[in-house]
């Protein structure tokens, strides 16, 4: 069973996700506090600091992983764009042989059929970002020996990016909900990366589609004006 998402609808205000953003601290920060309470207590025993160290690390990591990835949204858009010519086939080469040593973790493999004549207009960072959080999230769906297909292509002056993975996929509940800040189905992801996609994809007149079926994978179409040169 497909479905299409259009990413209007999922985006936020500022304020409404910076208090997303204070909930989603306050958590850690409980937790934290709890320990450290709890080391000053004569109840507390050396063995037990230890145990707790990696807890209250770990909680830590995630609070400091939200902010930053907050911040990344939230940055004041200055109007001023730092937009530069991109090869299309040629960053997604880039950016795939930076994810590669990633996806030896589950032993997924990349399958690539790279254009060239494929250029857009906009900041290059940006691009990266994309990308990154689109297959990152393409690897980690995989398990050993599937493949990750990544297709570029130029029709009617705009440019056709897909990220097609045959991992665990979604549920059309769970394709309603991505994009959603802080949904999340891993322990250690902060549910904000799809987000940040979105509003990418808005800021340079693009859109994204995806479409998935559990058990079957996901395909996201990223879709940008071709620009002419
Ligand atoms: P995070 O990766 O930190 O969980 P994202 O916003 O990147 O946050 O993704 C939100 C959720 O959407 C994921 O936790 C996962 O459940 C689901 N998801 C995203 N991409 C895929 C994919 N390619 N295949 C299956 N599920 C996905
Ligand atoms: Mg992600």
């Amino acid at each position: 069973y497909y479905e299409h998402l259009q990413q209007s609808e999922k985006l936020k205000t500022t304020w409404q996700l910076a208090a997303a953003v204070a909930h989603e601290i306050r958590n850690p920060l409980t937790v934290v506090k709890g320990f450290l309470q709890l080391y000053e207590s004569d109840a507390s025993t050396p063995s037990d600091r230890k145990s707790t160290y990696r807890l209250m690390m770990d909680e830590l990591n995630m609070a400091e992983k939200v902010i930053s990835q907050f911040l990344m949204v939230a940055k004041p858009d200055t109007g001023e764009k730092n937009t530069e010519i991109i090869d299309v086939g040629q960053e997604l080469q880039n950016i795939v042989d930076l994810m590669k040593s990633y996806s030896f973790l589950n032993d997924s493999e990349f399958f690539l059929e790279l254009e060239s004549d494929c250029q857009i207009n906009m900041d290059a960072m940006e691009f990266k970002q994309l990308f990154i959080n689109i297959i990152k999230n393409a690897i980690e769906a995989s398990s050993h020996g599937q493949t990750i297909k990544i297709v570029n292509e130029k029709e009617n002056n705009y440019i056709y990016i897909n990220v097609i993975d045959s991992g665990h996929g979604m549920t059309k509940e769970e394709l309603q909900s991505l994009g959603t800040p802080f949904y999340s189905l891993k322990s250690k992801g902060t549910g904000l990366g799809m987000m940040i996609c979105y509003n990418i994809v808005l800021k340079y007149q693009g859109t994204m589609d995806i479409k998935s079926e559990k058990e079957k994978g996901t395909a996201v179409t990223v879709k940008f004006p071709a620009c002419s040169i």
